[in-house]
């Protein structure tokens, strides 16, 4: 069958170097809307000059996602050969363990496709119909370079409705979901299957290690306390103890997440407080009672999820500063997050910065970081930026 084109009235998109072209950028008639979803396609101008191959969807906003820069591209398992064998070797210039995020989508020139390595063990994200199609040429391509025991492919993310793509998750090689992740000398238990995401979130590495720092006061021997807010499987919280926190306290709405975070700490000879219980209601509880700790993060899950939500989601994350600020002790550290990629960094930094204000704490903002290296922004597309960390000391 011979390949589709899509036509750019303009070409105005293509040229602007961003991975993406939007229905309303295209030429969208009846033999456009006859394309099947996912279909690999040529994008040209109106006048023939070709922007590159891609793949399209009828159905979503964004209607193309470019894969390579010529038109007539091959888009078979050497081509994700070639695209993860880059991708591999950036991580592995970067750390010692097989255990990091091996694929970040458009960060990694990999539109839809987001894979997180666990040693042997490889959870696959499909996005998008175009990936979808490639399935086969991706497993096939992961098992020449990696040969992994164990391939699982996470199909359940909710932004998969926006593609037409139904729900599942599919243990297509090997067995076995419960899996060590080994991260910044610690082990965590991460089970892959019934996880949220992929099971475990790479991206807040670096900022892991970061709080880690604190934990031990030169001098003071019993370490410091912690509260580690949204904790999921407690990836904050465990590292912390493991560094001697005084006390460890890992609050979550879920409970497996929590059950899970409890056998991690006991594997690693440390201890931890679970609680579950809404990150709001219990620090307005903690604020009644004057309860204080002196090392608080909060890493919630998106509170912008569309851009229709940015105004309610800005208050939530200005709430949330001014909560968690007024139980950061005094001389305490406070780190806030958001993975919501529709909510600015320097918005994000001015409602905390609000919220900071209206608990009456004087600041300094001593780091402003997103995720770690192996989830690579695509320069023209601000988009895949989306974590913001941000870690004030306050007085
Ligand atoms: N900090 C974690 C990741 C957090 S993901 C890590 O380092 O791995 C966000 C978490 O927020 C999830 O575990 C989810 O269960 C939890 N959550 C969502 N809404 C919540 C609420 N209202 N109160 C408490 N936890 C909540």
């Amino acid at each position: 069958m011979s390949r589709k084109t899509i036509i750019l009235p303009k070409g105005r998109r293509a040229r602007s170097g961003s991975p993406w072209i939007f229905s309303n950028e295209i030429r969208m008639d009846a033999a456009a809307k006859g394309i099947a979803a996912g279909a690999i396609v040529n994008i040209r101008g109106e006048d023939g000059r070709g922007f590159g191959t891609g793949y399209f969807n009828p159905k979503s906003l964004i209607a193309v996602r470019l894969l390579a820069e010529e038109c007539d591209a091959v888009i078979d398992k050497d081509f994700f050969v070639e695209r993860l064998a880059r991708a591999l070797r950036l991580r592995d210039s970067l750390y010692e363990k097989p255990f990091y995020r091996l694929a970040h989508a458009e960060g990694d020139h990999l539109p839809g496709l987001v894979i997180d390595r666990f040693g042997d063990t490889l959870t696959v994200q499909i996005g998008t119909a175009g990936m979808e199609k490639q399935r086969g040429p991706i497993l096939a391509a992961l098992d020449q370079l990696l040969s992994p025991a164990t391939v699982i492919l996470r199909g359940d993310a909710p932004s998969r409705a926006l593609e037409g793509l139904d729900s599942y998750v599919e243990t297509v090689k090997g067995k076995g979901h419960r899996i060590a992740v080994e991260e910044n000398g610690a082990r965590y238990i991460a089970d892959l299957t019934e996880g949220q995401k992929t099971g475990w979130y790479y991206d807040q590495r670096d900022n892991r290690a970061f709080i880690a720092h604190f934990v031990k006061e030169k001098g003071v021997a019993k370490g410091r306390s912690v509260l580690d807010a949204y904790s999921y499987t407690g990836g904050f919280g465990i590292l912390a103890a493991i560094a001697g926190a005084r006390e460890t306290v890992c609050l979550d709405s879920s409970a497996p997440a929590l059950a899970l975070a409890e056998e991690s700490a006991r594997a690693n000879g440390a201890k931890i407080k679970a609680v579950k219980a809404d990150v709001f209601e219990e620090l307005e509880r903690l604020i009644a009672a004057d309860e204080k700790f002196d090392i608080v993060l909060a890493d919630p899950p998106p509170f912008v999820k569309s851009k229709r939500d940015l105004e309610p989601g800005a208050k939530a994350y200005r709430k949330l500063a001014r909560l968690a600020a007024q139980v950061t002790a005094p001389d305490g550290i406070l780190m806030l997050a958001s993975c919501s990629h529709n909510i600015p960094p320097d918005r994000f930094a001015a409602e905390c910065a609000q919220g900071l204000l209206r608990a009456g704490r004087r600041a300094r903002l001593i780091r402003q970081a997103g995720a770690g290296p192996d989830h690579p922004v695509h320069p023209l597309l601000p988009e895949s930026a989306y974590l913001k960390a941000l870690a004030y000391a306050l007085d």
